[in-house]
């Protein structure tokens, strides 16, 4: 599905059924502030198409967001003064995407924010790192 969903949030703020603060916009891109920000500055990076994640998002589109996070970052870092840039993006609900409207997140990061990297759970067993590695490489 690539055209604009009734019921999708940021289907709604690209039609402007929605207010945003809007960062940039172009042809296939939309770029608005985080209403909730990990930290002030923290920005979404927008297909302006419907796509629900990196899955069945066309490759050119994420390129062209990926180019527009990467303009952002150095913006974002000038303008807040940030330390460091995180960039995200959350795939399905175990993932952790609550809007289901594919985005990256480029969050401002600062040596005291106080937000940690996720931890390893464990080191992996004799022979399961080659096992997965396998699996992976079979449908790649
Ligand atoms: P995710 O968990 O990756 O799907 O992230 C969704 C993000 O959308 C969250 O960080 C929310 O704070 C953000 N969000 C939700 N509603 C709005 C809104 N109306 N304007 C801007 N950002 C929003
Ligand atoms: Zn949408």
């Amino acid at each position: 599905m690539n055209t604009h969903m009734p019921d999708c949030l940021f289907c709604k703020i690209i039609k402007r059924e929605i207010p945003s603060t809007k960062i940039y916009e172009d042809r296939n891109i939309f770029v608005f502030l985080d209403i909730n920000p990990v930290n002030i500055g923290h920005t979404l990076v927008v297909p302006k198409d419907h796509w629900e994640n990196i899955y069945t998002t066309p490759t050119k589109i994420l390129c062209e967001m990926m180019e527009i996070a990467k303009q952002l970052s150095i913006a974002i870092k000038t303008a807040t003064k940030a330390d460091g840039i995180n960039i995200e993006m959350n795939n399905e609900k175990a993932a952790g995407q609550l809007v289901s409207h594919a985005h990256l997140h480029v969050v401002p990061r600062f040596g005291d924010d106080g937000f940690t990297h996720w931890h390893g759970k464990r080191p992996y067993n004799e022979g399961e790192m080659q096992e997965v590695a396998d699996k992976i490489i079979r449908v790649f």
